[in-house]
């Protein structure tokens, strides 16, 4: 099947509102006989449910949480971009489109990303209406403040808990319509696979995590809003629930996979303590604003600090290195998360990391609660202000800034950041890479939508902060609305769709057989030794740094252990139960052939881009020396990866980018 991204003609700047001027419409009566199958209820499919509820479509909404409101997307932290231009510091559609391009290592379609700089500041008009208490500044003004790779504030917040408030919006609006009747709500309810009738998507089939019920569901149309993939590492800043599966079981339904080795590692995460640890946890990129990153520049003063006979705050200014702002003067701190996580790891790599493991470095507010405690001294006209006091009033501020993330930080670690610098290490965080969709949002499946952090839409091949919530709101409240009308407005005769068919048949049988062979198949080894081994094998050797002779054996470890997996996998429990064990083991399934094609993908792109850095892909000479080395001429596609069996034979398509409004250049923060 060609690939064909629909990407409307003309200039860029009218592409999106010829192209809503020009589509088909389904009339208010007519949207009342039409159903529309909605799995995952975080930011994306929440807004999107909601919003086509309030179209007049029948909406069903599964989620495997107990609620819509425990979403991955509560744990969003920093903020949302939009380019208001509310600070006057020359932001714009085009900034925020050219910003997001070139964040992404352009690798990704210029008409989807301007589209997404069209919409963004729809979206704040649009949550303030529902009430999300963004935070505002003196004079009652929604705030801004800054995220990486960006020379503007555009970053919309709420303190450090934007994506829960945002979430509370979507809620709110979604609860509306499931009381009004338009949306029905299957929570703890896990999408299994997809049913395809005629080469469309017609509905799906879902287990009652609860009773262990098997249930069919029909449509004329599905969205998946799922969420992304970083769990394939086992440990990262996702929930602990996220999964690939409703991305992964559409592929082998047809959906073709794009781009699976581009994966965010933040650079900003409280290092890993041990093997037993279950998850990482994400300190913020807000925090890049006013915190400064810096390990010591004298390798005694790093043993000395690991041992305990030092402390940071015994470095004086000229023994730290700030290697952000000596590296890339321009960005300085706020570099995007893939050229700090890069930095982070050369540094630990040469020996500098300063705790126990040599894996972190620090990020330290010194500087800003002393800039912040003289600027407050002369507000409040006190004249010679001793230190303590000049500290204790800018420690006020910065904890109104970022007061929980600080709180959060000496919960975890049992420091308290106000007075020795943080520790951060880089971590596993989010996945550019996902269904591939075309500029409707629409799969390589008819009738099958995938929106969200699930698509591989807008980010390319780096995602820069801030963005992702922009994006997953735009999809939901603000593309898909119109691109899904579209299609839906041959459907006006379909009528009904029956559950009642061998294409449901098979998809239920195909869903039983798997579940019933975990719950019989008496092996010796639990999910989670499987789950761990797969994320050590991904962490080494497709993680922040990735090598031939490394993809190569990545790609014949994994298929290893998923026989093993296979053949040894314990699953405790019966099927007609709540069984987590038996959730986790389909989802591990899944992550097993998913590890092995992001291998595949990664060991095909021999080029440095974004958050995919080649050891073979390097600036040698010059300015750049030692940067990642992108290869245009040979890599900017696309990589669409269409399901053929075993991750081994899946079959890439390209599609190739054009680039006709933004010269692709060195990307370069210096
Ligand atoms: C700690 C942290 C902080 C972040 N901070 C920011 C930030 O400040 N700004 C920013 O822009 N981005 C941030 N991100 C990224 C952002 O939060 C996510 O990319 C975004 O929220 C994803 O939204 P989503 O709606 O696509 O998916 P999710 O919120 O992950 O929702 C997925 C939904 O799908 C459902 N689901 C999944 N599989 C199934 C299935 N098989 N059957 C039924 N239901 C299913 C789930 O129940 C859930 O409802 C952060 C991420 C993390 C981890």
């Amino acid at each position: 099947m060609a690939l064909d991204s629909k990407v409307p003609k003309g200039p860029i700047n009218d592409k999106w509102t010829t192209y809503k001027d020009k589509i088909d419409l389904v009339n208010p009566a007519n949207k009342r006989h039409i159903d529309i199958i909605v799995v995952g209820t975080g930011l994306a499919g929440g807004s999107a449910a909601a919003t086509l509820a309030e179209l007049g479509y029948n909406v069903k909404a599964f989620a495997y949480q107990d609620s819509p409101r425990r979403a991955h997307s509560i744990a969003a932290q920093g903020g949302i971009n939009a380019s208001k231009n509310y600070q006057g510091d020359g932001d714009s559609t085009y900034r925020l489109f050219y910003d997001t391009v070139k964040g992404g290592d352009y690798r990704s379609r210029e008409a989807n990303v301007h589209r997404l700089a069209e919409v963004s500041t729809n979206i704040i008009d649009q949550c303030v209406a529902q009430g999300v208490p963004f935070a505002r500044d003196y004079g009652g003004l929604l705030d801004n403040r800054s995220f990486g790779g960006v020379l503007v504030s555009r970053t919309f917040y709420a303190k450090g808990q934007t994506g829960q408030q945002l979430l509370l919006g979507a809620y709110s609006a979604m609860n509306r319509q499931i009381a009004r009747g338009k949306i029905e709500m299957f929570n703890r309810h896990e999408m299994l696979d997809v049913v395809k009738v005629d080469g469309k998507a017609r509905g799906i089939i879902a287990r009652n995590l609860i009773t262990g019920e098997i249930e069919r569901h029909s449509a004329h149309a599905v969205v998946i809003a799922s969420g992304g993939y970083g769990n394939v590492y086992f440990l990262s800043t996702n929930a602990m629930g996220s999964n690939a599966t409703a991305a992964w079981k559409i592929h082998k339904k047809g959906a073709y996979f794009a781009n699976p080795c581009y994966t965010q590692i933040h650079p900003t995460c409280i290092p890993r303590s041990g093997d037993y640890q279950s998850k990482l946890t994400l300190m913020s990129e807000s925090l890049r604003n006013d915190g400064r990153i810096w390990v010591p520049k004298n390798i005694e003063d790093v043993l000395a600090i690991r041992e305990g006979s030092k402390k940071p705050t015994d470095l004086s200014e000229e023994e730290r290195d700030y290697y952000l702002e000596r590296r890339y003067p321009a960005f300085g701190n706020l570099v995007p998360r893939d050229v700090a996580s890069r930095a982070a790891k050369e540094r630990c790599d040469a020996g500098y990391g300063v705790n126990a493991t040599g894996e972190a470095v620090y990020l330290d507010f010194e500087s800003a609660i002393t800039r912040y405690g003289i600027e407050q001294a002369k507000i409040h006209n006190i004249d010679n202000a001793s230190e303590e006091k000049i500290y204790e009033l800018g420690q006020a501020i910065v904890e109104a800034k970022y007061g929980n993330l600080f709180q959060m930080y000496e919960k975890i670690v049992d420091q308290n950041p106000y007075k020795t610098p943080m520790m951060i290490y880089p971590a596993v965080h989010y996945t550019m890479g996902g269904v591939w969709v075309d500029y409707n949002l629409m799969t390589t499946v008819e009738g099958l939508y995938c929106i969200g952090e699930a698509n591989f839409s807008d980010h390319g091949a780096n995602r820069l902060g801030a963005s992702a919530l922009m994006q997953g709101l735009a999809d939901g409240y603000f593309v898909l609305p119109y691109t899904i009308g579209d299609y839906l407005s041959d459907d006006i005769r379909t009528g009904k769709i029956s559950t009642d068919t061998k294409e449901f048949d098979e998809a239920e049988k195909e869903v039983s057989d798997r579940i019933n062979f975990f719950v019989s198949n008496k092996g010796t080894k639990s999910v989670d030794y499987f789950h761990k081994k797969l994320g050590n094998i991904m962490w080494n050797k497709a993680g922040m740094s990735r090598n031939e002779e490394g993809l190569k054996e990545a790609i014949v470890d994994i298929k290893a252990l998923r026989e093993e997996f296979w053949k040894d996998v314990k699953v405790p429990g019966t099927a007609k139960e709540m069984n987590p064990e038996l959730e986790k083991a389909g989802r591990v399934a899944d992550f097993l052939e998913l590890g092995e094609l992001f291998a595949k993908d990664a060991l095909d792109r021999n080029e440095s881009c974004g958050g995919h850095f080649r050891e073979e892909s390097v600036e040698l000479d010059g300015e750049q020396k030692g940067e990642a080395k992108r290869n245009d001429k040979d890599y900017a596609y696309v990589s669409a990866w269409e399901y053929k069996g075993e991750p081994s034979d899946a079959i890439l398509h390209k599609e190739e980018l054009e680039f006709k409004d933004i010269e692709l250049k060195q990307r370069s923060y210096k």
